[in-house]
């Protein structure tokens, strides 16, 4: 039986081979290990991907979104909004600054933060808002910026965290364009995936920038002079010469991305239920997700019939022991952000899935299916 799987990487490393050992030997070479030109380079076009603005290759997307909010001041007794269906690091950064991290649910058509329901989180803590732009779908962060904006918080700051959706754009604007700052990660099955761990701090305020820089470095203003709380997490150099050599490929893989889910659009049947994508946007693509009742099932037949799915995520935020209110009070209900948690199931989505593939799976989702409810 042929056999689809979930990630794939090592045909484009094939393909990129030689151009990989002279990136990686280079580096080895050079003497120059640490913050060297790679990471120089690096950050510099991916910037110029932006549109202009300030990148900082950090070691990971977790760290990309702490070193931001260190960089703000975000500390113990700050309060800092996010959604229950994200990737578990998004909340794990804030709670990593002493923070407390505030759940809010989700939109059930997008999966995306219901930026209604911000207004009646915000408290005097409340610091910044970390949209997720999960699967690679928009969240409309002008919204949210005129949300904070009409009840009268303008010292909120927005955090995009972009890690599942770099190439995605609202309008003309690329994600992590439209808040106060953005975090980008490389984790390899990302749009852009290093081999190991990267992340990437960006904003458009040279003046946070230079924050950033501190932050990443000890804290360091200069050589050996700590001027504010600092860690240390740099993109690493190799990681840094590995980026250089993938990102002239990354509008490939993107409009093979866009490919690949317009043939998913397609072929499923019509009843697979799948989420809104933001009006106006480009999506991402980095997770083609549907989603299904009984999810366990599914899953279990579709392995049977060779295809290999995801889930992102099971278990929300805010329900787990490591995320349970420091105070001992109950955690919140979000019934939209736990339903998403329970029904949703990711298919195989990378850049080098061919076209009979996607319609093997799409035959399997056809099989495993219930039937559509009568109406
Ligand atoms: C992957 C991911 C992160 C964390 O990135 P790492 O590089 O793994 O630390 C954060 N947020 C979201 C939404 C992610 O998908």
């Amino acid at each position: 039986m042929k056999s689809v799987s979930f990630f794939d990487y090592l045909g484009e490393v094939d393909e990129i081979e030689s151009q990989l050992h002279a990136a990686i030997f280079g580096v080895i070479r050079s003497g120059h290990l640490i913050l060297g030109p790679e990471v120089e380079r690096f950050e510099r076009a991916l910037s110029d991907r932006m549109g202009g603005g300030h990148g900082v290759g950090v070691a990971s997307g977790t760290d990309a979104l702490l070193v931001t909010l260190l960089a703000w001041g975000i500390g113990p007794g700050d309060e800092v909004i996010t959604v229950p269906n994200t990737a578990t690091p998004t909340a794990n950064a804030i709670q990593r600054t002493g923070a407390a991290p505030v759940f809010c649910d989700i939109d059930p058509a997008t999966a995306l933060i219901d930026v209604a329901r911000v207004d009646a989180l915000l408290t005097p803590r409340t610091r910044a808002v970390i949209p997720v732009h999960l699967y690679g779908n928009v969240v409309d962060v002008p919204a949210l910026r005129r949300a904070l904006d009409a009840a009268g918080r303008q010292d909120v700051r927005i955090l995009e965290d972009c890690a599942q959706a770099l190439g995605a754009a609202l309008g003309s604007a690329p994600v992590g364009s439209m808040g106060d700052a953005a975090a980008f990660s490389f984790y390899p099955t990302k749009n852009l995936g290093a081999y190991g761990d990267g992340g990437f701090c960006f904003t458009r305020d040279a003046e946070l920038a230079e924050t950033l820089r501190q932050v990443r470095r000890y804290g360091f203003s200069e050589r050996d002079y700590a001027v504010r709380q600092g860690v240390n997490s740099r993109l690493d150099e190799l990681q840094a010469a590995i980026l250089n050599v993938k990102l002239p490929h990354l509008e490939r893989d993107l409009a093979a991305r866009r490919r690949i889910t317009a043939l998913y659009d397609r072929e499923l049947p019509e009843h697979c239920e799948r989420f809104v994508v933001t009006p106006g946007s480009q999506h991402g693509w980095h997770l083609y997700v549907i989603q299904v009742d009984d999810r366990e099932r599914v899953r279990a037949e579709l392995i049977q019939l060779g295809i290999q799915t995801g889930v992102h995520y099971p278990h929300p935020i805010h329900l787990m022991p490591g995320f349970a209110p420091a105070d001992g009070s109950a955690p919140p209900s979000l019934p939209h952000g736990e339903r998403a948690a329970r029904r949703v199931l990711s298919l195989p989505l990378h850049p080098r899935l061919e076209d009979a593939e996607v319609r093997l799976v799409c035959e399997a989702v056809r099989r495993v299916l219930p039937p559509p409810a009568a109406s």
